[in-house]
C-alpha cells in the first residue's frame, strides 16, 4: 500500500476548480539564499523541522472553468531526472488529457516552470494550448541582444527558456499587468525574480485567490525574513521589494494564495509576524476534495 500524497488537491474559487498538480521536489544549497546570514537560514529550517539543505517543492495548476482547461506553468519536465516532471501523470490521474489544455499561462521562463511544456522530442506536450506571458519575460528570454550582453552562469536559463517556448511559438499571447486573459483570470506583474515574472489573479463570485508564481521559494524562510532572496533572481532589489510589497498586500486584504514553491498542497493564508510574516496553510475540506474523482 502507498503512503504517498497523490500529488493533486482540488480547491474550489467560486465557478472555478483550481487543481494544485505537484511536479516534485529537489534539493537546494543553503548557498541559494542570498540577503540574510546562511546560519540565519538554516536555524530558521531547523526551528519549522524542515531539512537542511532545504528541499523546493514544485507545482503547477490546472483550472477548469466554463468550458476552459487551463494550465498554469508546466513544471520541470525532465529537467531534473526523475526528481521533477510528474505533473504529466497528476493529470493524467485526473482524467485530464494533454490535447484538452487549451491555454497554458506562463508565471516566467525558467527552467523548472517550461521544461514540462515538451514532450519526449521537444515538441509541444499541450498541442491545442494558446500560450499567455507576460510580454517582459519573452522581450528578455527571446532577445539575442539580451542574451549576449548577460554573463555566462546565465546563458543556460536563457537555452532552456528558448527550447521552453519554441514549440509553441506561432501561438504565444504576450500580456502585460493587470490584462484579464480569461474571464475573471488577471495578469498580476510581480517583477524581479524574472523580468516579466506574473502571478495569475482568479476571481469568481466572492472569492479570490493569487497564484503568485515564485513570490516565495522557501517557504520556511522567506515568510519569516521576507528580505531574503535566491541567487536566481535576475533582479534581486526588485525581487525583494516585490515579495514585500505583495506580502504586505496578501496580509492586508486577507488573501488566499498559493505558490509554485509553498509546500504542497500549497494554498493558504498570509498573516504579519514579528517583524515578518507567517504563513497558514488553507484548512482542508472534503467538499472540495470530492467535486472531481482523484482516481
Ligand atoms: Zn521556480
Amino acid at each position: 500500500m502507498s503512503h504517498a500524497n497523490p500529488g493533486v488537491h482540488h480547491h474550489t474559487v467560486g465557478d472555478v476548480v483550481v487543481t494544485a498538480l505537484n511536479d516534485g521536489q529537489f534539493t537546494a544549497d543553503i548557498a541559494y539564499v542570498v540577503g540574510i546570514a546562511a546560519e540565519d537560514g538554516t536555524g530558521l529550517l531547523r526551528d519549522s523541522f524542515r531539512v537542511v539543505p532545504p528541499r523546493i517543492t514544485v507545482s503547477c495548476f490546472l483550472l477548469r472553468m466554463a468550458g476552459r482547461t487551463v494550465l498554469i506553468d508546466a513544471g520541470g519536465g525532465g529537467c531534473m531526472g526523475t526528481l521533477l516532471g510528474h505533473a504529466k501523470a497528476r493529470l493524467a490521474a485526473i482524467g485530464v488529457a494533454p490535447a484538452a489544455v487549451d491555454t497554458v499561462l506562463v508565471t516566467h521562463a525558467h527552467v523548472d516552470h517550461v521544461t514540462g511544456l515538451l514532450d519526449d522530442d521537444g515538441g509541444a506536450a499541450f498541442a491545442n494550448a494558446e500560450l499567455v506571458i507576460h510580454q517582459a519575460e519573452t522581450a528578455f528570454w527571446l532577445n539575442p541582444e539580451v542574451q549576449a550582453k548577460a554573463p555566462a552562469a546565465a546563458q543556460d536559463s536563457f537555452t532552456y527558456a528558448q527550447r521552453g517556448l519554441a514549440p509553441y511559438r506561432d501561438r504565444i499571447r504576450t500580456v502585460a499587468d493587470g490584462a484579464e486573459v480569461l474571464p475573471g483570470v488577471t495578469a498580476v506583474h510581480l517583477p524581479g525574480h524574472t523580468p516579466g515574472h506574473t502571478g495569475w489573479r482568479i476571481a469568481s463570485g466572492a472569492d479570490t485567490l493569487l497564484i503568485w508564481a515564485d513570490l516565495v521559494h522557501l517557504p520556511g524562510i522567506q515568510f519569516a525574513r521576507p528580505e531574503a532572496g535566491m541567487a536566481f533572481d535576475s533582479d534581486p532589489e526588485q525581487a525583494r521589494a516585490t515579495r514585500a510589497r505583495a506580502l504586505d498586500m496578501a496580509a492586508a486584504d486577507r488573501l488566499t494564495v498559493a505558490g509554485m514553491h509553498l509546500d504542497f498542497p500549497t494554498f493558504g493564508h498570509v498573516r504579519r509576524a514579528g517583524s515578518g510574516y507567517a504563513f497558514e496553510p488553507l484548512v482542508w475540506t472534503p467538499t472540495a476534495e470530492g467535486l472531481f474523482p482523484t482516481g
